[in-house]
């Protein structure tokens, strides 16, 4: 497909990182895209628009994708029109968003998004426009509805291969920012500068991420070197916004390579400075944990099972958990208090960084408290804990766990030995599991009322120490 694309590409490319005024423009029979592999609401939205006399085109990761042979994700359109007059056009349409007002065109499930071309707003604008847009102190877009032409819009991109336009009526394709050459070499590259650009919105240094995993590109030299010294400039981005970056990042079916890159460019601190923090003091166990994790999050992805966020953040914690129950057994807290208390602490600090919605928090928490619950097996505990609708939640995380290296002494195989076994196979394997700890050593029975104490990593509980 790519080289049918460049193969037929006849006029020379331009070469440089700033957009042309003029664009280059690929007619119908210089570019494998066809309006069949297009979502056919997306074209009746730009044709629509186009009969009202408004320009529209089909812009960004759509057109992007479909030169790179996959499938879209999902359609957006650019338009002269300002959000209220695409609004007037069809009645499915909702605005939305304030940092960056958008139209939602919806038909069913799916949702065409339609944006308002948009100009850069040179700093020390802004008193013209304050209420369109903004920026703080260091430079960062805090709003961004500065309305422009096509030609200011493509500038306004993030990166070269997102700032490509496709006329489903003409079926040509403009490239105002070399965004085919791009596509060929395999490069991220921002549009200007790349400081300024990451400045202005540091999420981009994750969007730079998201897309060199997803599409297997490099990150172009000068668009790559700034993001080490940024990086910390994510500490800006209000927590709600991470959350959805962080759900992208994970959850695209890349989890592992964005990871990678992540590690290396120095973002993951950012995003999660305990996990960070951990994969420095324990390196081997904390990057294979989340590693697994997430190779087991693509394969889900790929398969088309439903994947949670809740296990995936319950893993990513997970390896910062032991440094702070020590700390609190330090202090003399019992085992299970200073796992239940670490695990409070650590979720609501993550919680600044990333604001993870209660719907997901609660379930973390579960699976957590199952990893000491999956131990203890004896009479009905264990018929109980099959019915507890997070359990498979916890089995499965119990097995990561394992996976990652922690000893748990045969605890995830016999727990999926039971769950295929019969019931008087059940009984029984309950049975060895008493005379197997009488048999190492008789048992005190504990007295009604009795405190119990059981250190966190006996019998296959959650091993919370480099020290034991
Ligand atoms: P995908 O939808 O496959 O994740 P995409 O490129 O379509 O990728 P979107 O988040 O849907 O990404 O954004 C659509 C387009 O809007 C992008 O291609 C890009 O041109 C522009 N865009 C999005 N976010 C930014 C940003 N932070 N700065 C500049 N341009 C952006
Ligand atoms: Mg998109």
């Amino acid at each position: 497909m790519l080289k049918k694309l460049f193969k037929s590409l006849r006029s020379p490319l331009r070469r440089g990182k700033h957009p042309h005024s003029t664009p280059e423009v690929l007619s119908s029979s210089q570019h494998p895209i066809n309006r069949g592999e297009i979502s056919r609401y997306a074209t009746s939205v730009v044709e629509r628009l186009q009969h009202a006399g408004y320009q529209a085109y089909l812009v960004g990761g759509c057109v992007r994708d479909l030169l790179l042979d996959i499938d879209p994700k999902d359609f957006d359109v650019a338009t002269s029109a300002t959000p209220e007059q695409v609004r007037a056009e069809f009645r499915n349409a909702r605005v939305i968003g304030r940092r960056f007002k958008l139209v939602h065109v919806h038909f069913g499930r799916e949702i065409i998004e339609v944006a308002t071309f948009r100009a850069n707003h040179p700093e020390g604008d802004e008193e013209e426009n304050s209420n369109l847009s903004s920026r703080n102190e260091s430079g960062r877009i805090l709003r961004d509805n500065v309305y422009g032409s096509l030609e200011d819009d493509a500038q306004r991109r993030d990166f070269t291969i997102n700032a490509l336009y496709y006329d489903p009526a003409t079926e040509r394709i403009l490239d105002y920012a070399n965004g085919v050459h791009d596509i060929r070499n395999h490069l991220i590259r921002l549009i200007g500068d790349p400081t300024q650009r990451y400045q202005e919105d540091p999420v981009r240094m994750l969007r730079a991420v998201r897309f060199a995993a997803k599409l297997d590109f490099d990150i172009e030299k000068h668009s790559a070197v700034p993001i080490y010294k940024l990086a910390p400039m994510l500490r800006e981005i209000p927590s709600a916004r991470l959350f959805e970056e962080v759900l992208k990042l994970f959850l695209a079916g890349y989890a592992e390579f964005t990871y990678e890159l992540l590690v290396d460019y120095g973002l993951f601190g950012e995003l999660f400075p305990a996990s960070a923090a951990a994969l420095k003091a324990d390196p081997d166990y904390t990057d294979a944990l989340i590693r697994n994790a997430l190779i087991s999050t693509d394969l889900r992805i790929q398969q088309k099972k439903t994947v949670t966020p809740a296990f995936l953040f319950a893993a990513l914690l997970w390896p910062a958990l032991p440094a702070r129950v020590i700390k609190l057994q330090d202090r003399g807290m019992p085992a299970i208090p200073a796992m239940q208390e670490a695990a409070h602490e650590l979720i609501s600090e993550q919680c600044l960084r990333i604001a993870i919605p209660k719907r997901f928090t609660m379930p973390i928490r579960e699976i957590w408290d199952m990893q000491e619950r999956l131990p203890r097996r004896s009479g009905k505990r264990s018929d109980l804990l099959l019915e507890n609708p997070r359990f498979r939640a916890g089995y499965d995380f119990l097995l990561l766990r394992e996976s990652a290296g922690e000893q748990t002494g045969g605890l995830g195989d016999w727990w999926t030995a039971y769950q295929d076994a019969s019931d008087s196979d059940r009984r029984g394997m309950i049975r060895d599991l008493s005379q197997e700890a009488s048999g190492d050593a008789p048992r005190k029975r504990r007295r009604s009322g009795s405190k119990r104490k059981r250190a966190p990593g006996a019998d296959g509980a959650p091993k919370p120490t480099a020290r034991e």
